[in-house]
């Protein structure tokens, strides 16, 4: 059988710091969103940020739904290119008194979370934030910052935690850099 473990050169994060790191991130949410009113809906990015939202909405104390979307950006595996496509949306019909916090795996051009949020916000979203899990800034192409970050991590393709190099190693419980001969 393989081993997808052999396939990573090194351990990133690893379980007990991803945990640290998702109840840091709910805890900072909780307290933003506390208002009687404010009952955010957690908007996932698919399919890379499933396993960190499936760990953060249970670490999250306000009341919050759930919902996803899942965009293409065209470009090889480990390059995006910057065109960013919507393949599956929201079907919401009152979005005006939603509060919506988009949640994402990872930020590297910022292209994807800032096309996403002005999106929402022009399908008339009352608010939106952005959560992600990890952030790569020195990739940074246009000007986006996201309100909540995980951790930021040098510039290496990452895989593991729900991220995927061509489809696999979603499944590995932590956060790795790829061997470069798997590329
Ligand atoms: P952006 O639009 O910010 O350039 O791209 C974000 C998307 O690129 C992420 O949602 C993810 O799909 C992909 N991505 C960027 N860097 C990595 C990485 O190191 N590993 C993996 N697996 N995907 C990445």
């Amino acid at each position: 059988m393989a081993n997808w473990n052999d396939h990573v050169d090194h351990v990133l994060i690893d379980e007990a710091e991803l945990r640290e790191i998702v109840s840091r991130l709910a805890a900072q949410i909780d307290s933003d969103y506390s208002g009687e009113d404010k009952n955010p809906i957690l908007v996932g990015v698919l399919k890379g940020s499933v396993t960190f939202m499936t760990d953060l909405m249970r670490a999250m104390k306000c009341p919050a739904q759930i919902d996803f979307m899942r965009v293409s950006s065209y470009g090889n595996s480990t390059v995006a290119s910057g065109n960013v496509n919507i393949i599956l949306d929201l079907n919401r019909p009152n979005l005006p008194n939603e509060d919506i916090i988009v949640v994402e795996d990872i930020v590297d051009s910022g292209r994807t979370l800032k096309y996403l949020v002005s999106y929402l916000l022009n399908k008339g979203a009352r608010s939106v934030r952005t959560v992600t899990l990890l952030d790569k800034p020195e990739r940074r192409e246009v000007d986006f910052t996201p309100e909540y970050i995980g951790k930021e991590i040098p510039n290496a393709f990452v895989i593991g935690y729900g991220l995927d190099y061509a489809e696999k190693y979603r499944t590995l419980p932590y956060v790795g850099v790829i061997r470069s001969d798997k590329i």
